[in-house]
């Protein structure tokens, strides 16, 4: 068996990875490579395999960074199929479709023409190859056997094991944290390599516990200083757990009713997608999805179209607004900070991820003077963070992950991180757990 690092490596984004076989190429993720940028040039360059070659395509999750460059793949000439469990099927067709059009709009930024690569049809062409299987249902082809596993990080995330003969390999995708909707990720299962995110290698999400109280002293801030708090989320996850907890708070009397706007359409249609799937679900989400109609809270009010949005505008505060992209990268969020940012009884608060160079990283910097779409703003709003909302794991649930398989696994390849996360994680396997840790270059091909 045969790997290629081929996306991935130098950002948290990209997620691509080509496995050779004596009879196949395949591929494990095929993600879209995001940093200042939704989308970034490199998503046209070409890949560094032939994608004619590509018999199939297993998918870890439906977030953009694993499954974006699957349009630009078929493309160029796949032919063969995808496998990944339903829910991430389902996920990704919204995904995709929503996509599409910020990549239109940041192509037109830059004069440059997509042509026919990252376009509607060619996701309907994806979809059309796209099989969905359950956890723990094995696959045969060519020799090899594959299983899925429930990462615990979005609805229908999983980690892959692919075994040949003499070998197995584990590809982590992304680990989920404590979340409140999903089940834990499951054990790790006996390995002899494991490649590994490490998105978080270096840091420790100390207020996990802690969250929800943090929570409802910054909704109860809001409502006495009659503040408005916008909280930019993924419209996968983040979002949806986000929501989760407010509505909680409210329901349980902890705070107050407060107007919420849930400004994303594609956050409501992949709420449904939720409610379809209950055995993806745990226990408390599953009964709360089946008892809660989100429609019929009354202080919860769902944007549609722009009309709408100039009302959560004047609306008056107290007030909340949840809105994506969750990076900042384009979507309704940037219209609705460049509105409030210059306003001192504004609270941004950060539930997740902000990549280096973001304006999402320059604000929780403490940056006092931004650039949004090319005009300067002040910041006079007050910028909070809750990143253990984060869907990854932290250095310790890494560890604490891998730890029960350390005298099985010969090697473990650390992916998907910034340069310094994956350096500390890496002696903290070789120092804690006594596994060897390699952080792979760009296109490095490794013999298992
Ligand atoms: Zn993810």
């Amino acid at each position: 068996m045969q790997i290629k690092f081929c996306g991935g490596i130098n950002t948290v984004t990209g997620a691509n990875y080509l496995v050779e076989v004596e009879k196949s190429k395949f591929l494990v993720d095929c993600g879209l490579i995001q940093r200042e940028n939704v989308c970034e040039l490199e998503n046209f360059e070409p890949f560094s395999y032939n994608p004619k070659e590509i018999k199939f395509v297993f998918i870890t999750h439906a977030h953009l960074d694993h499954i974006g460059r699957l349009p630009k793949l078929i493309y160029e000439g796949f032919r063969g199929y995808i496998y990944s469990t339903l829910p991430t099927k389902e996920l990704a067709k919204e995904i995709l479709l929503d996509a599409n059009k910020v990549i239109k709009e940041k192509c037109s930024d830059w004069d440059l023409d997509i042509g026919n690569i990252y376009n509607d049809e060619n996701v309907e062409k994806i979809l059309n190859r796209w099989e969905g299987i359950n956890y723990h249902e094995k696959l045969n082809f060519d020799d090899l056997e594959i299983e899925f596993f429930d990462a615990g990080h979005i609805l229908g995330s999983a980690f892959i094991k692919i075994s040949d003969r003499n070998n197995s390999i584990v590809f982590s995708g992304d680990l989920g944290n404590i979340d409140p909707l999903l089940n834990k990720t499951e054990d790790l299962p006996f390995t002899d390599y494991l490649v590994l995110e490490a998105t978080y290698g270096d840091k420790l999400h100390i207020d996990v516990e802690k969250r929800k109280d943090i929570l409802e002293d910054i909704i109860e801030e809001t409502l006495k200083e009659e503040r408005v708090l916008i909280i930019p989320a993924f419209s996968l996850e983040r979002s949806q757990e986000v929501l989760f907890d407010i509505v909680d708070l409210i329901e349980d009397r902890k705070v107050p009713e407060v107007r919420i706007f849930l400004d994303s359409p594609l956050s409501i249609r992949i709420l449904n997608i939720y409610s379809k799937y209950p055995e993806f679900l745990n226990e408390e989400a599953r009964n709360f999805f089946v008892k809660k109609d989100y429609s019929r809270l009354s202080y919860l009010k769902i944007i549609y179209d722009e009309e709408d949005e100039r009302k959560i505008i004047e609306e008056p505060n107290p007030k909340i607004i949840i809105s994506s992209s969750g990076m900042l990268q384009g979507g309704r969020i940037l219209g609705i900070i460049k509105r409030f940012i210059e306003k001192e009884n504004t609270t941004i608060l950060f539930v997740g991820y902000q990549p280096e160079g973001s304006l999402g990283r320059k604000l929780l910097e403490g940056e006092k003077e931004v650039e949004i779409e090319r005009k300067k703003y002040y910041v006079k709003a007050k910028i909070e963070k809750l990143l253990s909302y984060s869907g990854h794991k932290d250095q310790k649930g890494l560890l604490e992950w891998v730890y029960p398989q350390r005298k099985n696994i010969k090697k473990v390849f650390l992916v998907q991180g910034e340069e310094n996360p994956k350096i500390i994680l890496k002696s903290k396997i070789e120092d804690y757990l006594g596994i060897k840790a390699y952080i792979p270059k760009e296109n490095e091909e490794i013999v298992l």
